[in-house]
């Protein structure tokens, strides 16, 4: 059975001594958030994901959701009671608004917390995620009643949510949609058409389902401008609150996936259901985009933890599997062969999946924080600032971390040798969970497409020259002493290659967009590169600082510096190689004629 220990002890250094909570104190929420508290919080939300979550995963996995005869779909064994304990300890709620029944916490900590449900079992935490992603939706473009109606319940975690986007012929190009919404001349609007790969779309885990859709209403304009986002409870909801008959939307089958089992995959049949429209008619993407922003970020915590998960396992196991000796000479003579951890090899594998998993993890928290400006601080400048940052870090945190969270899983699995392609120990699980997240919420190459082609030039570039002044500012700083040196010069390089790229592309994407389109992944990788380097930057700077309080925390700081150097080191010189392709621009990538291929 594989292990999973959530990373409370890390996270807290995060929020204590890298981009500390307290400095935050101003916004709503936040004073309430003491650090004890913070790691009181967390501390339970790692036991409900380490005793709850977790021994659900494997077991989820093998069984999967069934449809059964009349529509309903039945979720796997006990997934319903994990799903209760969540909601009854508020989880859902955690940094939703007080007045419909939230906590109104730092959304940072639900961030955190994505990442630990995610860790223990992918597939069970994405009935709460998309639904906690369907709230913020309706918090921002749902009118006052449709918020009473369903914000509380959801809240509660009584009732759950959905997005319904993706169609039999389109996923990536939503202006080819076809699901219609006629008016029903009382305010409604009667839904029909067809929704495959929903997320979630039926279960047994709550009484209702919220379905955000997006439809064309009748006589819309075709492409983008026309389609409208609408909510479709799978129960009517009476005047008093009470639940009513059944509306016109049912779960036609379920789709047989590669991974993430216990998630049910639905093909979504609307007949004329009822629907209300959210925020303006024709506006639906932008409505809808709040959603998919949320859940943008969190599919990247999701890429994270499955990193996180797999490294754990695969350390466990290097730690005991006995095989060959050090190059060395033995270092455990008495035993018949030296456990595996101590080859280089071996090494160079679980630190590399070590030293992205705490960045990554630095720069989902640095990003939580920032959404939490964005969304509450009273002052006009931050609050832009944190908004152009989450407009330009969205893209790299989807694409980069679940590229490289399935990279490091496929890693961390191949550290059990043949046991890891073997189902019992849950290597493959990982392996094969961690690879939707590439996929859904647009696939990475769309997410580099739209750091680049509409992320860079936002707003004549404010977004990204405030993000290289402030990782510059740092640098020069920081530049200084010999102690920091380590971090900073390979930063300092990295940095100046990624500004080269920009400035590659400001000179010959304009004029040749294919420029764009065949550099646009490898820049995405460049920007993560350099922004997990300016965390791992930051976080050597806190560790030292805090070695230097010397409160008993030596080796921990050490390994973090340790493990930093090994990110400047190891990972960080692909900097250049990524400048180096998107260098060369797209005409080999476009000359092959089509029928070559
Ligand atoms: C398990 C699972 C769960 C899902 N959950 C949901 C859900 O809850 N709700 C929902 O609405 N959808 C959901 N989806 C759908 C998912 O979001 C889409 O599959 C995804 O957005 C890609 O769309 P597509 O499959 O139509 O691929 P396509 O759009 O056909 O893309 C195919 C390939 O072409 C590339 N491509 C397409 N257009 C361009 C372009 N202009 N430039 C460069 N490359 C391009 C893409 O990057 C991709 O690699 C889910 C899918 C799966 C498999």
């Amino acid at each position: 059975m594989p292990v999973y220990k959530a990373p409370v002890e890390d996270v807290m250094f995060l929020l204590n001594d890298v981009f500390p909570i307290e400095r935050h104190n101003n916004l709503p929420g936040f004073a309430d958030a003491t650090p004890d508290t913070v790691e009181a919080i967390l501390a339970e939300g790692a036991k409900l994901c380490e005793e709850v979550f977790a021994p659900l995963n494997l077991s989820g996995d093998q069984e999967g959701c069934t449809r059964n005869p009349d529509g309903s779909v039945t979720t796997p064994k006990d997934f319903r009671q994990a799903y209760e304990a969540y909601a009854a300890g508020g989880w859902m709620g955690l940094a939703a608004p007080e007045e419909y029944g939230g906590q109104g916490l730092p959304s940072v900590l639900n961030t955190i917390m994505q990442e630990f449900v995610s860790s223990a079992n992918l597939a069970l935490g994405m009935y709460p995620g998309l639904t906690q992603g369907a709230i913020a939706a309706l918090l921002v473009h749902g009118t006052e009643e449709q918020k009473k109606t369903y914000l509380p319940k959801m809240i509660e975690g009584a009732w759950t949510g959905t997005m319904n986007l993706t169609e039999p012929h389109c996923g990536t190009d939503l202006g080819l949609l076809k699901t219609k919404a006629v008016p029903n001349g009382d305010g409604s609007y009667a839904i029909s058409g067809t929704k495959i790969f929903i997320s979630a779309g039926e279960h047994d885990m709550a009484e209702n389902i919220v379905h955000l859709v997006l439809a064309r209403i009748e006589g819309a304009p075709q492409g983008t401008k026309g389609i409208s986002l609408f909510v479709v409870p799978k129960f009517h909801v009476n005047g008093d609150g009470s639940l009513g008959d059944r509306n016109g939307v049912s779960c036609g089958s379920l789709e047989h996936k590669m991974g993430i089992h216990g998630n049910a995959t639905c093909v979504m049949n609307y007949d004329g259901a009822k629907g209300w429209l959210v925020g303006e008619a024709n506006r639906g993407l932008n409505a809808m985009f709040v959603m998919m922003n949320e859940a943008r970020l969190a599919v990247g915590v999701q890429g994270l933890s499955q990193s996180e998960v797999a490294y754990q396992n695969a350390v466990a196991y290097a730690k005991d599997r006995l095989q060959g000796r050090a190059l060395t000479g033995p270092k455990f003579p008495d035993r018949p062969a030296d456990p595996i951890i101590v080859h280089p090899d071996v090494r160079r594998t679980l630190l590399s999946i070590k030293a992205f998993n705490e960045a990554a993890r630095a720069l989902i928290v640095w990003t939580g924080l920032n959404s939490d400006i964005a969304h509450r601080s009273s002052d006009d400048a931050q609050r832009q600032t944190a908004e152009d940052y989450m407009g330009l870090m969205t893209p790299v945190v989807k694409g980069v971390l679940t590229d490289l969270g399935f990279d490091n899983a496929v890693k961390a699995q191949q550290m059990f040798g043949g046991h890891g392609y073997i189902e019992e120990w849950g290597m493959s699980q990982f392996v094969r969970d961690a690879r939707i997240t590439q996929i859904y919420e647009g696939a990475n190459g769309i997410q580099a497409m739209d750091l680049v082609g509409r992320k860079l030039g936002k707003d004549g570039g404010r977004a990204v020259m405030t993000f290289f002044n402030e990782v510059g500012a740092f640098c020069q700083e920081n530049a200084g002493g010999e102690s920091l040196k380590a971090y900073i010069v390979p930063l300092q390089q990295g940095l100046g290659h990624l500004q080269q790229a920009t400035m590659w592309f400001m000179q010959n994407a304009m004029a040749k967009p294919d420029n764009a389109g065949a550099g646009a992944t490898d820049y995405m990788h460049l920007f993560g590169l350099v922004a997990m380097g300016y965390m791992w930057a930051k976080m050597a700077k806190a560790a030292q600082a805090r070695k230097a309080q010397g409160d008993g925390v030596a080796d921990r700081m050490d390994a973090k510096l340790l493990t930093g150097r090994f990110f400047m080191e190891r990972l960080m010189p692909e900097t250049g190689m990524r400048l180096a392709r998107i260098s060369t621009g797209a005409d080999t990538t476009m000359a092959l004629p089509m029928e070559a291929f």
